[in-house]
């Protein structure tokens, strides 16, 4: 009825420039600031255990806490104890909207778990918690307008840069479709998305419907998607891992299961001559080093038309100069760490190699210890030469004369990627033209490119980028129902 579902709208969230709300954050949080925490695998039965791991927080190496993986013997225990959640539409949208209030009652735990575990600064951790928040709420308000039964049970495999808005959104669209849900966390979150099953569980989603296995791919994930039981795959991470996912699912499940898949990008953002400067440099800067560049929307590749190219790489340089990389825990950082040691020393060999190539434009300094990847310009004739996607603080400079703009756009599509895609100009028929032939699941004009909203600006790439639906739109949860009516038998 209207009550439950006519009047959604998207989390309010904190003003991060109140002092009260400040203050709100602090006493909330700050009784998580010790805290060591401990989380465990969420089935329907009582866990056996793998191996403990011990958490580290990549801003400072300090213990977050211990995580029991899942055992081979556990992820069989919840595959025989799963079902679909069988309760009734409007009784799924309630407990799916009690548990959004949940999560924002509890902001204090999420806050502190996400700058601890993920790293996350304190506008990304809100940023996130609304997210996560947004999707429970959203697709909750999408149930009236399913027309399709669920399909059964889904393996939900989820990033660890968005270890709480991903891995809900995940879990809240195949829920609110009816199905059952098998979740893996990141290796490197868990702790967050134990926090998170535990609200979702009190919410009234049943144990059955909701099993949360922690644990690596080798383990956890190959089981969860090479198993004849399971209807459907969501997964976001990299396209080597979606393709080696699609691989065992073709092997092991029915052809009619489907692989829902947010992977990675190489994107790009042309500026031209009338682009307003100022403007442009705040978004290439958020869009490039915000959350320390590990998003899968941030920008990879700037090409500035010629005429501007020196003042506006001066200008870029100045505001990269502004950034403050620290411990995400304080208010005045703007970037945290990167996730872990293998992505630091992955990003920092690649930053190394640049800098002997004689390619660096520009290097900030950055904290001693932990994972601190300087904020870092890179200079190339083009995005061609970028084999593979950084996923950090990386951003990578081209310039381009007015008359090869098509060839620019060729060069874009011709990665195969096609994620986000960022344009500032100041003449109309530029976008028409530009945004007609670029291929990218989400462009925009004259703005950012990360942070998409859900319920506005549905989220998802084409190419080897995903497979769509968006998330955070309204053809998202089709995906997770039957395709079609029964065949004729007999
Ligand atoms: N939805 C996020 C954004 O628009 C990116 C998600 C991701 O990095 O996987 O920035």
């Amino acid at each position: 009825g209207p009550e439950l579902y006519g009047d959604r709208k998207n989390s309010k969230g904190l003003d991060l420039t109140y002092e009260p709300h400040l203050e709100q954050i602090d006493t909330a949080r700050n009784p998580f600031a010790d805290t060591r925490f401990a989380a465990e695998p969420l089935i329907a039965g009582t866990p056996k255990g793998g191996k403990d791991v011990t958490v580290t927080n990549p801003a400072n190496g300090t213990e977050v806490g211990k995580i029991t993986w899942a055992s081979a013997k556990d992820v069989q225990a919840a595959l025989d104890a799963a079902t679909r959640w069988d309760a009734a539409p409007d009784t799924r949208a309630e407990v799916l909207n009690r548990a959004a209030d949940l999560y924002e009652e509890h902001f204090g735990i999420f806050f502190a778990l996400l700058a601890r575990e993920a790293g996350k600064t304190l506008p990304d951790c809100l940023g996130e918690l609304r997210e996560a928040v947004d999707f429970l709420r959203y697709y909750a308000s999408r149930i009236p307008h399913l027309t399709r039964d669920a399909r059964g049970l889904f393996t939900c495999i989820s990033p660890w840069n968005f270890p709480l808005a991903i891995f809900t959104g995940q879990i809240a669209g195949a829920l609110a479709a009816g199905n059952g849900v098998l979740a893996k966390p990141a290796e490197q979150t868990g702790i967050i998305a134990y926090e998170a099953v535990k609200l979702l569980h009190k919410a009234g989603v049943p144990r059955e419907a909701l099993q949360l296995l922690p644990g690596d791919g080798a383990t956890v994930g190959a089981a969860l998607t090479s198993d004849a039981r399971i209807d459907g795959v969501a997964f976001t991470g990299s396209t080597e891992t979606a393709q080696i996912i699609r691989h065992a699912m073709a092997q092991h499940m029915s052809p009619a299961a489907p692989l829902i898949a947010e992977t990675g990008g190489l994107n790009a953002m042309i500026v031209d001559s009338t682009a307003l400067p100022e403007q442009a440099v705040r978004d290439i800067v958020a869009s490039s080093f915000q959350s320390a560049g590990q998003r899968c929307s941030a920008l990879r590749c700037l090409y500035v038309q010629d005429d501007i190219a020196d003042s506006l790489t001066e200008m870029l340089i100045g505001a990269m100069d502004e950034l403050t990389p620290a411990d995400p825990w304080h208010l005045s950082t703007d970037l945290g760490p990167v996730i872990d040691d293998e992505a630091y020393g992955g990003i920092r060999a690649y930053v190394d190699t640049a800098r002997a190539e004689k390619r660096l434009v520009h290097e900030l300094k950055v904290p001693d210890g932990g994972h601190f990847i300087a904020p870092t310009l890179i200079r190339v004739s083009g995005i061609h030469e970028m084999k593979r996607e950084i996923f950090g603080p990386v951003l990578h400079v081209a310039r381009y004369k007015a008359e090869n703009l098509d060839a620019v756009i060729n060069a874009i599509n011709a990665t195969g990627y096609g994620l986000t895609f960022g344009l500032h100009t100041r003449i109309d028929d530029r976008v028409q033209h530009v945004v007609d032939r670029i291929r990218a699941g989400n462009a925009y004009v004259n703005r950012n490119q990360i942070g998409a909203i859900v319920g506005s600006q549905p989220f998802g790439g084409e190419g080897l980028s995903g497979t769509g639906p968006k998330a955070g739109g309204p053809a998202y949860m089709d995906r997770f129902c039957k395709s079609g009516p029964a065949p004729m038998t007999g």
